[in-house]
């Protein structure tokens, strides 16, 4: 039927990869089988017990349950600023922060905002899978920097300013990567900030991770540099992962007034405010004790130290150490090409991931759909128990390809 013919901006759009590998795990372990999976980038702690105590509480109360300002309430704007503010350094009104239907929302709404049909936006691979397909459906043009592991994933300010042309707006800096997991360094940061000034282009620092950093490393806000680049920094961050909130779904934005109002223009006229109940989350959150991100964190450097050193004892599995966020990100390409007992060769990463799950119990997300074939993505945002027999299984089943 001609009616329905889809629109022609779906034509170059993939769904994401990673939301696939956790369906197709969740499919399988409902009808029965036992799989361990490291899809998800989502922490497996409960959303601490004070937050949902304070959205109870309000619940009891009255008025919960409204529109609220398309932007967020003030209440939450006014911590949202004031936090950012101390961490970037810099000076946030309460005007210049919009609160959206998670971090997702946030990106998606600012490359509509931004982007005109054939604007470049920089985006260094490995990338979060949804970057790319988000500039495209703005009309943009993802211009991909490739980086290397022996670099630690970090893209460099030469690479910057030969990518630039006369279109690029801006580039994405996801600062710790998902799905590398890489920091970068103050020197690096310097650089990079030097580069987008002389370029006289836009950052989007997705600081999502950015409470998540183990280690010697320390995570180092592009916009605390200077005025020059901070003027130029378009922040995003949220709730999901530092407070075990994913599926309150509240990210934010904080950045130059006009492209604010922009954006909440184009949320007014889509979602409007986010669920008012789970901005009352948002705030117990950044407002509550912070202890539980501690002991979160604490939680997953164990276990990142636990599921490195376990990867790393896989023969020609090759793992740069993560230092942020709660992914592994090894090189397993000396696997990719060899023939399963079954019979058939898995030619390519997401060949290999899928016979993965099927044959060998365990779900791990194919690196090509982060840019980076050959690599492949583990969330160790899991139990302990589970890193342990599943990695167990990872090595088993690679052990079997001939
Ligand atoms: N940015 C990055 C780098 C992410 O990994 C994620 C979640 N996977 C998001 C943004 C979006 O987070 P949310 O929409 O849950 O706030």
């Amino acid at each position: 039927m001609s009616q329905l013919k889809l629109a022609s901006r779906l034509d170059p759009i993939k769904p994401s990869i990673t939301l696939a590998v956790t369906a197709k795990a969740a499919k399988l372990k409902a009808s029965g089988v036992d799989v361990i999976s490291f899809g998800a980038g989502e922490p497996d702690f409960d959303t601490p017990e004070h937050i949902k105590q304070a959205v109870r509480a309000a619940l009891d109360g009255k008025g919960v349950g409204k529109y609220t300002d398309v932007s967020g309430i003030l209440p939450l704007r006014k911590a949202i600023a004031a936090e950012l503010g101390a961490v970037h350094k810099t000076t946030i009104d309460p005007d210049q922060v919009l609160v959206s239907t998670g971090a997702k929302h946030s990106l998606f709404n600012l490359f509509m905002a931004l982007l005109d049909p054939g604007d470049e936006v920089l985006i260094p691979a490995p990338y979060w899978v949804s970057y790319p397909d988000m500039v495209m459906l703005a009309g943009g043009k993802p211009v991909i920097l490739e980086t290397r592991a022996e670099d630690n994933f970090a893209v460099t300010a030469a690479q910057v300013r030969a990518a630039c042309t006369p279109r690029t707006r801006a580039i994405v800096l996801n600062n710790p990567s998902n799905p590398t997991g890489a920091v970068y360094t103050r020197a690096q940061i310097e650089a990079l900030a030097q580069a987008v000034v002389e370029k006289d282009i836009l950052v989007v620092s997705d600081d999502i991770y950015r409470q998540l950093v183990y280690g010697d490393a320390t995570y180092v806000s592009i916009a605390s540099i200077g005025p020059e680049i901070a003027e130029r920094t378009i922040l995003i961050d949220g709730a999901s992962k530092t407070y075990a909130m994913t599926g309150w779904r509240i990210g934010y934005t904080a950045g130059p007034l006009p492209l604010i109002k922009a954006m909440a223009k184009i949320q007014g006229q889509s979602t409007s405010n986010p669920t008012h109940a789970a901005q009352l989350a948002a705030l117990a959150a950044l407002t509550g004790p912070q202890q539980c991100v501690a002991d979160m964190r604490k939680a997953f450097d164990d276990r990142r130290t636990t599921i490195v050193r376990l990867l790393r004892a896989i023969p020609g599995v090759k793992c740069v150490e993560p230092q942020g966020a709660f992914y592994a990100f090894p090189d397993v390409s000396i696997y990719v090409g060899k023939k399963s007992p079954q019979g058939t060769v898995l030619a390519d990463d997401v060949q290999l991931c899928d016979w993965l799950v099927e044959q060998g119990k365990v779900a791990v997300v194919p690196g090509s759909g982060f840019g980076a074939p050959g690599f492949v993505r583990l969330s160790y945002a899991c139990s302990m128990a589970d890193i342990e027999n599943g990695v167990d299984r990872l090595a088993k089943a690679l052990g079997q390809l001939t």
